[in-house]
């Protein structure tokens, strides 16, 4: 019987004074040391249980990226309650839906969001809190005369719900997926050996938390391993890369996106202590990859996994052979197969489904037994709708999603091959391919691309490249320009939002 408390209370013994969490550099940084912050958690803790929730009650927190976000999160699960993270954009009939569907007795929200989240609860008839904001003075963990730290908590069960987070996976509605506190203390502990994170470590993120990638792989291993983490509430990639060189910063985490904005919208580079990129989330493109590791000299560590898999699954290994455009090798604990359509092992090479297990996936989908048993199997394999291959040595590479498939006439066209080469062609910041309706040949290779500041190319430059490179049938018939891609709230670029903005203006 553990929690995920019992990570962080060592570093407020040895270390206490030292940073735990912080905003961003700036006259109104805030910066919590390891007292401070389980002081805080502690007074969250005391607001839980003086709300008269019960142990395996959920709570609603909407909040951006803050110390404030984490101070809830963990003194919801010091009190025995599991936290339902929801996306601070969500729209009121998105926010409803999530609070009918999870049973939520509370919701706590930002003081930014504290209009939209109050009328949501008042809506469903339950209590409302406004997330309280913490200043460089506030309670502290008091220490006992031995220098003990005494921390007091509910005790979990390793398949005890510490958290709801809702992913709409590949149909329907969102779904809840159900995070144990299991999943959460093997995530912890997978990244922090996979990463050798230390306190010698800082680390950098502008990933939301309410994200699987920000809280379990990022946050709480950062903070489990005793690395000062700052935290960015908004992207900004030049306050990022001013940051990073500030707080001589040696992780940083973020989706390919995030990258690609700093590469075409930040200047400087980073300080000799960056030691590791870790991206996730979505495909990074070879030729961004290269480029990142040329601006930042330092690897790009690509991870893998979902929602559902606490964002676990497989990672470029750090200390050992990286092959760029894998996602390397399942992390400690995992095993990953790839399948064919009767669900039997394809061998290395062969392009199937993804199938992973594993400590950190997910009990479930919250009262939607069908939905997971289409998922989940009983010998706890899940399947995660991703198409890919395994090499001779185990190492992982993602194709693409099996939604996201085009079929031309007939052929397959993975949007991501395609992709890839657009990347290669000089003045290119983003692009996207899908696939949009046509009447002759079911689907056309669309590809819809964001250009770097300056540059100038139209559509004829960008086929005759493609058509150098890729057979006929791959080959984007549909070239459109756009300023920015949309992007999704973990900054993942939204396919089906390109597909459905094509499809209406066609
Ligand atoms: P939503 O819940 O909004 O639908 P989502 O479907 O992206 O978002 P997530 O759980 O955030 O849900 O993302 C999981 C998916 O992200 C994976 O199934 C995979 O398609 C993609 N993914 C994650 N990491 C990588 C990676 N390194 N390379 C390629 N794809 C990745």
């Amino acid at each position: 019987r553990t929690s995920i408390i019992d990570l962080l209370v060592p570093w407020a013994q040895t270390i206490p004074d030292s940073t735990a969490v912080r905003t961003p550099p700036g006259p109104d940084r805030v910066s919590l040391s390891h007292l401070r912050f389980l002081g805080e958690i502690e007074a969250a803790r005391d607001r839980c249980r003086a709300s008269g929730l019960l142990p395996g009650d959920r709570t609603v927190l909407i909040a951006p990226s803050c110390p404030e976000f984490l101070i809830e999160f963990l003194g919801a699960h010091a009190a025995g309650l599991a936290t339902v993270a929801v996306n601070p954009l969500s729209t009121a009939r998105e926010l409803d839906y999530i609070l009918e569907d999870s049973d939520a007795r509370r919701l706590v929200a930002h003081p930014a969001m504290a209009e939209a989240g109050r009328s949501a609860a008042i809506g469903r008839g339950i209590d409302f809190d406004t997330l309280p904001l913490v200043g460089n003075e506030g309670p502290s963990l008091r220490l006992e005369e031995d220098g003990v730290a005494e921390f007091d908590r509910v005790d979990f069960d390793w398949d005890d719900l510490a958290a709801l987070l809702y992913t709409s996976g590949t149909t329907g509605k969102p779904k809840g997926a159900m995070l144990s506190l299991g999943n959460f203390i093997a995530t912890t502990d997978i990244v922090k050996e996979m990463t050798q994170t230390s306190p010698d470590d800082r680390s950098a993120t502008g990933l939301p938390l309410f994200h699987v990638f920000g809280l379990a792989d990022m946050a709480l291993p950062a903070l489990s391993a005793g690395a000062p983490l700052t935290l960015f509430p908004r992207w900004d990639p030049q306050a990022f890369v001013n940051a990073m060189a500030k707080d001589e910063v040696s992780i940083i985490s973020g989706v390919p996106t995030m990258w690609m904005s700093v590469l075409t919208n930040a200047d400087g580079a980073a300080t000799p202590n960056l030691r590791l990129v870790s991206s996730g989330g979505a495909a990074i493109a070879g030729e961004v990859l290269r480029k990142v590791e040329a601006r930042f000299s330092a690897p790009v560590a690509e991870g893998y996994g979902l929602t559902e898999t606490a964002g676990l699954g497989t990672f470029n290994p750090l200390f050992g052979t990286r092959k760029v455009g894998s996602v390397g090798l399942p992390t400690p604990g995992f095993e990953v197969k790839v399948i064919g359509l009767e669900g039997s092992p394809l061998p290395a090479g062969e392009v199937g489904e993804v199938v992973l297990r594993g400590p950190a996936v997910m009990l479930g989908y919250w009262k939607k037994p069908e939905a997971t048993a289409e998922v989940l199997d009983d010998e706890g394999w899940f399947r995660t709708g991703d198409l890919g291959h395994l090499d001779e040595d185990g190492y992982l590479f993602i194709v693409d999603r099996i939604k996201d498939l085009i079929i031309h006439g007939g052929y397959n066209v993975y949007p991501r091959e395609v992709e890839e080469v657009l990347y290669e062609i000089p003045g290119v910041a983003q692009a996207s391919v899908v696939g949009t309706p046509d009447e002759k040949y079911g689907q056309q290779v669309t590809a819809v691309i964001a250009l770097s500041p300056g540059a100038h190319l139209d559509a004829e430059d960008v086929e005759r490249f493609a058509r150098e490179n890729l057979a006929a049938y791959k080959i984007p018939r549909i070239i459109e320009f756009v300023k920015e891609l949309p992007k999704g709230p973990s900054g993942k670029i939204l396919k089906r939002e390109i597909v459905a903005m094509y499809t209406k203006s066609s």
